[in-house]
């Protein structure tokens, strides 16, 4: 049951949807029309979550993690990168839109629920330079895992890891260079205690950056690292 604040505040400020203007549904800022228009990524590989094509059976792994499976034992991306997502995830990161932040949050918890997942015991935020947070203000990974951790009941923790490198954007590198580009990027502020964790990132590309981050955790001990993403580039 909603508690008597949020009802409140529906009714002040009623959800509108973000993408048309049209009433909100299920208290979130989207109407029906478009979150059914929205991309799901439901059909993908099971390990890295990498949109498939509709010809490919389901349940299968694609051809790179067959090869080189990834340190982490599964990913879950709510949507594909493309149509009205870009918008989205970019007006979360970029224009301080925090109602954008929330509204992704509340969709990838939405997946996770439908998909029945065990649930990991924290949700690990990719952790922001901390310059790149003074310019920024906020790290849009960390407010998207407070809805998904408020939604889910599950504890947030972004003070145990850190991100001590500022390396340069990855778009253009190929998969060595990123790999090189991050080695070292992040690092434990204090012992990991948790045995199952999903990393929150907004987008994942290829992959590199949880990777990166998964390594570090599982070298501290943390036997169980997934990753929750809003969506997932092919
Ligand atoms: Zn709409
Ligand atoms: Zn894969």
């Amino acid at each position: 049951m909603p508690s008597f604040a949020a009802s409140l505040l529906d009714i002040l400020f009623p959800p509108t949807c973000v993408l048309c203007g049209a009433a909100g549904v299920n208290g979130r800022d989207l109407c029906a029309g478009c979150a059914a228009d929205l991309p799901d990524n439901r059909h993908a590989c099971l390990r890295c979550a990498a949109p498939f094509a509709d010809a490919m059976p389901a349940g299968m792994l694609c051809g790179r993690c067959q090869r080189f499976p990834p340190p982490f034992t599964r990913c879950l991306a709510a949507f594909r990168y493309e149509s009205a997502v870009p918008s989205l995830v970019v007006g979360a990161k970029f224009s301080g839109r925090l109602n954008l932040a929330r509204l992704l949050g509340q969709c990838l918890g939405a997946a996770v629920n439908e998909r029945g997942l065990t649930l990991p015991e924290a949700l690990i935020p990719v952790p922001l330079h901390p310059d790149r947070l003074r310019e920024r203000g906020y790290n849009q990974a960390l407010e998207i895992a407070r809805v998904l951790g408020h939604e889910l009941g599950i504890a947030v923790d972004a003070k145990t890891c850190a991100r001590i490198l500022a390396t340069p954007p990855q778009t253009g590198l190929t998969g060595r260079a990123r790999r090189r580009n991050l080695r070292g990027a992040f690092a434990l502020t204090r012992p990991a205690h948790w045995k199952h964790v999903a990393i929150v990132d907004d987008v994942m590309t290829t992959g590199t950056t949880v990777a990166e981050l998964t390594q570090v955790l599982i070298k501290a001990g943390v036997g169980q690292v997934e990753v929750w993403a809003v969506a997932r580039t092919s």
